[in-house]
């Protein structure tokens, strides 16, 4: 396909593909797939070789958020069965993330459920990241505490955080339809700050809550201007008990073309599969790896991944590394303009990959729910249990 000879050439360059160019590869079949996923790949092999950076999650606080993200099983009224809790405490959150750290991740990412923080509740994660980084000075650490207010994200610049997440989630034009309670601009207005005050942005979106092609190149193009050093790619896990319980939209297939996209969209930033990896993407996530250089070890926030000895294994058995502390995430030119830490990763949605998944047009809709595939987690953080690292 001329189209991703383009594509390729214009990765190399770290150049933008036009919004036409971006939905015609959403827009490819099943028979074009693999030479997409083959295109994409020289992008990715460019600017990440064959590494594979690991992150992991801390919930510090779970449920009962005031906000009505209608993909989120934390969302005021949810009726999925998740955990509940609030803050964990500094020494019980570094536990937590230590299992994560033995287990190879590189970076931690700490997430609370709501609207955004207090100053208390700055103070709180402040002592974390000093608990964190005064076990294994290394480990990259991102806060995910939803909107900032003024002083806030120099506050954690200060106690040691290397980024900051907040998913843009979805297009501008649809973010109304998504939720009520805050807008697009004010997730840009986070970003903004967290950026200003040095910290490493991340920032994604979410597949599958219905969206058209169009509002998902919007939203990664949008990405790309804000100039975000990670991008989390979600896939909607559909939670019983929240509004989008019944879209099961997304196939592998259309998985595998949206982080091509992705991947052409922003040649030269971490991509990281989040949410829904292993619901929607299932015994095609190895391939997934050739678009991705960046993945979650273990569970999600509020739903459980795989096995993290089946996560490296993947990556073992796909060919490829995972990336130690010793390389740097992004590229040189990346990490030049980067964060005084240099860091280059980073977390996941909004306050988390709840993934999603989307329709989309032309695309094959997967023929039956696959409920079966979503548990909600009930391990690790806010449990007895140990957790799956
Ligand atoms: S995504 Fe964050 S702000 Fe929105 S409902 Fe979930 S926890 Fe609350």
């Amino acid at each position: 396909m001329e189209l991703l000879d383009t594509l390729v050439a214009k990765g190399l360059r770290r150049e933008s593909p036009t919004r036409e160019e971006a939905l015609a590869v959403l827009a490819s079949s099943d028979d074009d797939l693999l030479e997409v996923v083959a295109a994409a790949g020289k992008v990715r092999r460019h600017w990440f070789g064959r590494r594979v950076k690991l992150n992991y999650l801390v919930n510090l606080k779970s449920g009962l958020c005031p906000e009505d993200c209608s993909y989120c099983s934390q969302r005021l009224g949810s009726k999925a069965d998740i955990l509940k809790y609030t803050w964990l405490k500094p020494d019980e959150a570094s536990q937590a993330a230590a299992a994560g750290v033995a287990g190879g991740a590189k970076r931690v990412c700490l997430v609370a459920s709501g609207r955004g923080p207090t100053d208390r509740d700055i103070d709180r994660v402040s002592k974390t990241i000093e608990a964190i980084k005064g076990q294994n000075q290394d480990v990259e650490v991102c806060a995910c505490l939803g909107l900032l207010s003024d002083g806030q994200a120099e506050r954690l610049r200060a106690a040691g955080a290397d980024a900051y997440n907040h998913n843009l989630n979805t297009s501008e034009a649809t973010y109304g339809n998504i939720t009520t309670t805050h807008t697009y601009a004010d997730r840009v207005e986070t970003l903004q700050q967290a950026q200003a005050a040095g910290l490493s942005a991340c920032s994604g979106l979410i597949a599958g809550m219905g969206e058209s092609d169009e509002d998902l190149v919007d939203v990664a193009l949008a990405l790309r201007a804000l100039d975000t050093d990670s991008v989390p790619v979600n896939f909607l896990i559909p939670f019983e008990g929240t509004p989008l319980a019944k879209e099961w939209n997304l196939s592998p297939q259309r998985c595998l073309r949206i982080l091509a996209t992705v991947r052409f969209v922003c040649p030269d930033v971490e991509v990281r599969i989040a949410g829904g990896r292993e619901v929607h993407l299932r015994s095609m996530q190895p391939l997934a790896l050739q678009l991705a250089n960046s993945i979650f070890l273990g569970d999600y926030l509020t739903s459980e991944g795989q096995a993290g000895r089946a996560d490296l294994d993947m990556i073992a058995d796909a060919g490829f590394e995972v990336e130690g502390a010793g390389s740097t995430t992004l590229p040189e030119h990346r990490v030049a303009a980067a964060a005084p830490s240099g860091c280059g990763s980073s977390g996941n949605g909004s306050c988390a990959p709840c993934g999603d998944g989307a329709s989309a047009d032309g695309d094959p809709v997967p023929s039956r729910a696959r409920t079966d595939l979503v548990s909600v987690r009930r391990r690790g953080a806010g449990t007895e249990l140990a957790p799956n690292a």
